[in-house]
């Protein structure tokens, strides 16, 4: 039986790259299909220092280290005056081997993990469509077309098609087999909505904190981030819960972001020279988990399985690691001769674990008990170095680590009761934004 290559990849995110860049280091035939042209904008530029470990796998540490992006030694997690700043520091978490990670431009660094493909011997081809995927008992047949620019004639783009034994799904969150086979669980309970642009002229903190994000708590169980992506541009967002949206109508997403600012003191003052560089963004309800994320010669790898709030910025380390773990297990199935199901047991079970631990965190954070305890002034240094392994990447960290974290979340169960931290937040926490809308915000 002829096959035009052995793995077909769909979408060249981070997680796409990093899958076809080990299968083809592994000496697979492999080829990637990307829809856009690179460089292309994406939000999800703040990275965990977990990440490390995968682009050395892939033989990319050099690569982005020499790149020059802001360094990130951790995360600033502040009250919205200012009052409270905790320092989630990598380095104070044994178990991470490698703290400082980095703060990247997605449309750089993930042109970079792109050509990174092409050079490990991935046959990459931007600008292809995958339009219907079609799996048989001894293969896939993948159908895809050329994008046309608006310029382009009229002439009809006719679709190619390719034969291969496997199919990695890395199409982010346009999830094609999510569609295909109905594998998507929403997440209600994260129902948010961000609204993010990039700015010239706001401060960063001082030394080693200067590549820091800073995550700031809103009163209204929101919050900003601010990432310092380059020596000029900071990203700034606003996550806010869907309700805090639908307030208001009739607003443009640029006042809406306008607005947010303003009323969050500590971001206000940090934004008073503040330059706006691109257009507002919105994004909408992107949280959601998967039931399977491996089937017969096929995986989801990335935000096409599942993806959480951004609020820990675990996404593009999810990505990264669940197309390493992918890559391996799809390299032993073609080894042995078994692509079924069965093969990807284990990798299913691990993505589950991990998008499990990553969770608990991301659901807890919107709860006015886990901000309370966690901008404590005083919290037990073990149990806040156990938090910071998993904050850092490391979900599956040893016995004691998690011993010390199922300890935290039965005090944050607890809190409401028995108050063990006094509320920096609680005033006016569940209280609806008085804010607008961006379901009726028009672009900016
Ligand atoms: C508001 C917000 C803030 C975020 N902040 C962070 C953060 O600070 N840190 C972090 O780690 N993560 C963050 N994320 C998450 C992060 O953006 C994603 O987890 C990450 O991009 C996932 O990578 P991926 O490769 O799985 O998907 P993507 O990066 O989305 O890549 C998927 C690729 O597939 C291509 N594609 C889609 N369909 C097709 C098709 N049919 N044919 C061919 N190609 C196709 C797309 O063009 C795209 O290039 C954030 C997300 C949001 C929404």
């Amino acid at each position: 039986m002829h096959f035009d290559c052995d793995v077909v990849v769909v979408g060249g995110g981070p997680a796409g790259s990093t899958a076809a860049s080990a299968l083809a280091r592994a000496g697979r035939r492999v080829v990637l299909l990307e829809r856009d042209a690179f460089p292309r904008f994406h939000i999800g530029e703040s990275l965990l220092a977990s990440v490390n470990e995968v682009l050395d796998a892939i033989g990319a540490g050099d690569l982005i280290r020499q790149e020059g992006f802001p360094r990130k030694w951790g995360a600033t997690f502040m009250t919205p005056d200012g009052g409270v700043e905790r320092f989630a520091d990598f380095a104070i978490a044994t178990e991470v081997p490698a703290p400082q990670t980095w703060q990247v431009p997605r449309e750089r660094f993930d042109e970079l993990l792109l050509r990174h493909a092409v050079r490990c011997g991935a046959d990459v081809r931007e600008r292809h469509r995958v339009m219907e995927v079609d799996f048989d008992d001894d293969g896939v047949t993948v159908a895809y077309r050329p994008v046309r620019d608006a310029s382009d004639d009229e002439l009809p783009v006719p679709e190619s098609r390719l034969r291969a034994r496997m199919l990695v799904d890395a199409s982010g969150r346009s999830a094609l087999l999510g569609r295909r086979f109905e594998l998507r669980v929403d997440e209600p309970s994260l129902a948010n909505v961000a609204v993010f642009s990039h700015y010239a002229g706001v401060p960063r903190a001082e030394g080693r904190r200067a590549g820091d994000i800073r995550v700031i708590a809103r009163t209204d169980g929101g919050w900003f981030w601010m990432i310092p992506i380059s020596d000029e541009l900071m990203s700034v967002g606003a996550v806010l819960p869907r309700e805090a949206f639908q307030a208001q109508p009739n607003i443009t997403s640029g006042e809406l972001l306008e607005r947010l600012i303003a009323d969050t003191p500590v971001v206000a003052t940090l934004m008073r020279h503040a330059e706006r560089r691109w257009p507002v963004r919105v994004e909408r309800d992107f949280s959601y988990g998967s039931r399977r994320y491996a089937g017969d010669r096929w995986i989801t790898v990335g935000d096409a399985g599942s993806f959480l709030d951004p609020v820990f910025s675990s996404g593009v380390a999810i990505a990264l690691e669940s197309a390493l773990e992918g890559a391996r297990a799809v390299d032993r199935g073609l080894a042995r001769g078994d692509l079924s199901a069965r093969a990807f047991a284990t990798f299913d079970r691990r993505q589950r674990g991990r998008f499990r631990a990553f969770r608990r965190f991301v659901v807890s954070f919107y709860s006015v008990a886990f901000r309370d305890l966690f901008f404590s002034d005083d919290p037990p240094p073990r149990m806040f170095r156990a938090i910071i392994t998993v904050l850092a990447g490391y979900w599956r960290p040893s016995w004691i680590t998690r011993w010390w974290l199922w300890l935290f979340f039965v005090t944050v169960r607890l809190q409401p009761w028995l108050h063990f931290a006094p509320s920096h937040l609680a005033a006016n926490n569940a209280r609806p934004h008085d804010a607008a809308s961006p379901a009726s915000a028009k672009s900016a």
